[in-house]
């Protein structure tokens, strides 16, 4: 048996990382077994249809590094991937658990099933589809069919009994029969609901193994109903927990929780994000990977197995995303990291003459997230505003006065320096702090600070002077002296 498992998203204009763990292990238990891994576009809900969704899912999954070996735009033996291409499959099946019983055609119109439900809720009942389509007698009901009534089919619950199926990590789940609706399979525009379509195009696709969210967990038993009534045998079934962004709520999009989209938008990287979502309720084999955190996605591959699921609902934990991406832009080889920063660095220096070689090695283990990038680097296309009380530190052992004095020093050997390279940067300003009997940071602070108006900046004030280059140098000095000065006559 060739395994084949599929990701079937609906369009929805993102890929919610629900969505994206869903697709990810499902990827994994295919590659991992020697299978096949497809993609199948569930858009029979048309009212919520999204523009360029569907692109967006394509491109999105090769993102991912998710690349699919069936689908709508690779194509494949089992086609159409895309429900509502699939639109004339349906009906068949659906006449056929017409015929045995096992469905029924309803032709309720909206408002008599309002009235009843409204009736039944004025009594303190639960709704559930009264039936009462079903006791039409077939013929009438085949005319009324083909007379072009409208009609929607729904499946026929048996009224006693119990409905159950399988999963592989949740065990045995039953539920009643008469807790259970008659739900609609063909809809009145003639497109079957999810709860049709997932079991006909799950069979006829030849899917061996169906991992989803556990949201399709209670309706299960309904669907082995329909593999039975049409004699086939169902897929295995791995119902996967929730992604939760705490205790009380699972993570989205609605509640403004970020899409694969916006985390590679945000400049997270990709192979951070997919890392960190596979933990994100499965965990290695303990004996073999021990407390390994960094995985590829061969190495996933190799590693995933089922009995790593966990059932609880896995907490979508930032900060750890976060490290994993911080981690991940650290051990990316230098010229991915100039090549990725290159167009953040861009934001705030375009125009600017600014080695940017330079700067990504200085930036390259600051990164934690490249949507940060822009401000960490600003300062130097323009000084911020800043206080005097920066000059101050203790450990430097330097205050306004000792500023105004290292400053008021450097300005002319600054603009003497022909070589404005950091090597002669460093030796003119340690030179001069030696012959002034300064310590190295009496200098060096109060120059970097100038230069930057901030606390902390990537690279020291040799660095920081050769980036902006020798005009711009004196003139934030000069600022700087300026500002000192003011603050010396105001005592
Ligand atoms: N279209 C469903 C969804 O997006 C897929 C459920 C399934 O995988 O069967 O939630």
């Amino acid at each position: 048996m060739t395994v084949r498992t599929r990701f079937a998203p609906s369009p929805t204009g993102y890929l919610h990382l629900g969505g994206l763990r869903t697709a990810l292990y499902t990827y994994l238990f295919a590659k991992k077994n020697g299978g096949m891994f497809i993609l199948r576009i569930e858009d029979t809900d048309q009212e919520r249809e999204v523009p360029g969704a569907v692109e967006l899912i394509y491109k999105s999954l090769r993102q991912a590094g998710l690349f699919y070996d069936e689908g709508p735009d690779v194509g494949g033996d089992y086609g159409p991937y895309i429900q509502t291409q699939r639109r004339d499959t349906y009906m068949p099946y659906a006449m056929r658990l017409v015929e045995s019983g096992a469905a029924y055609p309803c032709f309720c119109t909206k408002e008599e099933l309002q009235a009843r439900r409204d009736a039944a809720t004025a009594r303190g009942e639960q709704w559930k589809y009264d039936k009462h389509c079903l006791h039409i007698p077939k013929e009438e009901a085949m005319r009324r069919m083909q007379s072009g009534e409208p009609f929607v089919i729904r499946q026929n619950i048996p009224l006693t009994g119990t409905a159950s199926f399988d999963d592989a990590l949740y065990g045995h789940v039953e539920a009643p029969c008469d807790t259970l609706d008659d739900n609609v399979l063909i809809k009145a525009d003639g497109l079957p609901t999810y709860n049709f379509a997932n079991v006909i195009d799950d069979h006829l696709m030849g899917i061996t193994h169906v991992m989803r969210g556990t949201e399709y967990l209670s309706s299960a038993p309904k669907y082995n109903l329909l593999y039975e009534a049409l004699g086939w045998q169902p897929p295995i079934y791995i119902h996967l927990s929730p992604v939760m962004k705490d205790a009380s709520r699972k993570l989205s999009k609605r509640y403004g929780d970020p899409s694969f989209e916006d985390l590679l938008a945000q400049g997270y990287v990709k192979d951070a994000i997919i890392n960190f979502i596979a933990l994100l309720g499965w965990c290695p084999d303990v004996k073999k990977y021990g407390d390994k955190e960094f995985f590829t996605m061969d190495e996933l591959v190799e590693a995933f197995d089922v009995s790593g699921l966990s059932k609880s609902p896995a907490i979508f934990n930032t900060e750890k995303l976060l490290w994993f991406n911080h981690e991940y832009i650290t051990r990316m080889p230098f010229e991915d990291y100039l090549a990725m920063a290159a167009p953040w660095f861009d934001k705030a220096l375009a125009g600017k003459n600014i080695d940017y070689r330079r700067l990504a090695e200085l930036m390259h283990t600051r990164t934690e997230l490249f949507s940060n990038v822009p401000d960490q680097v600003r300062f130097l296309a323009e000084l911020p505003e800043y206080d005097a009380a920066l000059y101050t530190h203790k450990k430097m052992k330097t205050d306004p006065a000792v500023a105004l004095r290292a400053l008021t020093l450097a300005r002319p050997v600054l603009a003497g320096l022909k070589d404005f390279g950091e090597e002669s940067l460093k030796e003119a300003l340690m030179g001069l702090a030696a012959a002034n009997e300064m310590k190295t940071g009496q200098m060096m602070w109060p120059v970097r600070t100038a230069l930057s108006g901030l606390a902390s900046t990537p690279g020291g004030a040799t660095e920081i002077a050769y980036l902006i280059g020798k005009e711009e140098t004196l003139r934030r000095i000069d600022k700087g002296i300026e500002m000192l000065k003011g603050l010396e006559e105001a005592h």
